[in-house]
């Protein structure tokens, strides 16, 4: 089947350049491709000998823990956000952790997130002992409303939390302003926007601090896992340091309560090549996603916003149908693989009824979970495949006969 296929999976050439009106993106609809959703191994074969050599040599020098690897990582990714420090600990749920824990927040706080959010964004608040408190997003740009923002904040508040969901930076100047005016931290959750920006400052330098994870699937990802605080306030930096590292700055000297939540060295190796590639790998997300807005524009979905593209970094491409459910098995059946991000919200998930939020709260983000779809999306996605995903979508609207 590859062989009919002018631009194998992984091709060097940008989807760009790639004239996406020629008819040899037609391809016969009855060659079944089988398209994965993230693709890993694809991604890192054409440098598996970087990262096996970076394995090897944690192993050769027996430096598991913390040492020269994970300093250099950190100072690498430091640089890279554009931030005073940076601050390797064991995940994305570590690093919000620590983050409002290094601020004393705690019992009787209120910390300010978005319903359309990964769980552990509130797990983590909760975590800490303060409470979650969960608003709607705006529907034109899926990221946290700042009216609703604003609605929620009460005396006991003490943070907001805005969320950079699938790689897009949620548009932080009416955010601040509201932080501003009640004098909140804020603190972003980056896990899904290494590398996007925001008025030509990334994700992680536009807050007091920001957290990062490196799960394997992330745009940055580890071996296992792995997650990163930024902020440039030397003194969290420190505390933060204390708080991974059993409350210790020097060996057995412990100044303040504290945990294990240090970066595993051999993950910071693995993620020091991986960095080197960041940017490419992120243009060639959006690559395909422009790819894939273009192809799919005369469809009854709704796309990504087209504002946010030059800055959005993709980590998953979502588009949204009220049909979704049957387009999801639609593609099963054609061999594409698709995810939803995320189908329960978190005020309707069984572990967080205590909350007291019940159906109906946040409607635009129980929308977005009943229609949300993700297309397979990574930086060695083809042509080809895109274009296999487009038609397989298309047949679908074709047979229901929905069309605009
Ligand atoms: C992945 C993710 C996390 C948690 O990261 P882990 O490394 O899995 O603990 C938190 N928030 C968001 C938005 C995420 O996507």
């Amino acid at each position: 089947m590859a062989a009919r296929d002018p631009y194998p999976v992984g091709t060097e050439e940008p989807l760009t350049t790639i004239d996406l009106t020629q008819d040899r993106l037609l391809i016969d609809a009855a060659v079944r491709m089988d398209v994965p959703f993230v693709d890993l191994a694809n991604e890192h074969a054409p440098y598996r000998d970087e990262l096996d050599a970076a394995v090897a040599g944690v192993v050769d020098t027996c430096s598991f823990v913390l040492g020269s690897e994970v300093a250099a990582f950190e100072a690498s990714f430091a640089e890279y956000c554009g931030t005073a420090h940076a601050i390797g600990v064991d995940s994305g749920f570590s690093a919000l952790e620590l983050m409002l824990r290094a601020y004393d927040i705690g019992p009787g706080d209120e910390v300010i997130t978005t319903a359309n959010t990964f769980v552990a964004t509130a797990a983590a608040i909760d975590a800490v002992g303060a409470r979650p408190v969960l608003v709607d997003v705006d529907p034109g740009t899926h990221c946290m409303s700042p009216e609703d923002l604003a609605g929620a904040v009460t005396p006991r508040t003490k943070a907001v939390i805005p969320v950079h969901l699938f790689g897009r930076v949620v548009p932080m100047e009416p955010i601040r302003a509201v932080a501003e005016r009640h004098g909140l931290l804020i603190l972003e959750d980056a896990c899904q926007a290494h590398g996007a920006r925001y008025r030509n400052r990334r994700a992680g330098a536009l807050g007091h601090a920001a957290a990062f994870s490196f799960y394997p699937s992330k745009n940055l990802g580890a071996f296992g896992d792995g997650g990163m605080v930024t902020t440039d306030d030397a003194s969290l930096a420190q505390r933060i340091r204390m708080l991974r590292n059993v409350g210790s700055a020097e060996k057995y000297i412990h100044e303040i309560r504290g945990f294990n939540r240090r970066l595993d060295t051999v993950h910071a190796a693995v993620l020091r090549v991986k960095l080197e590639r960041l940017d490419t790998a992120n243009d060639r997300r959006r690559d395909a996603a422009a790819a894939y807005s273009a192809l799919l524009g005369d469809l009854p979905v709704g796309l990504p916003d087209p504002a946010a593209f030059g800055q959005h970094v993709f980590h998953l491409y979502v588009v949204e149908s009220e049909r979704r459910d049957e387009l999801q098995g639609f593609l099963e059946e054609w061999g594409v693989s698709t995810g939803i991000h995320y189908p329960v919200p978190i005020h309707l998930q069984p572990g967080y009824r205590w909350l007291g939020y019940g159906e109906g709260d946040f409607p635009v983000t129980e929308r977005l979970a009943r229609e949300m779809l993700s297309l397979p999306m990574f930086p060695t996605i083809g042509i080809s495949q895109i274009a296999y995903v487009v038609r397989a979508m298309t047949d679908y609207f074709s047979r229901v006969g929905v069309w605009t």
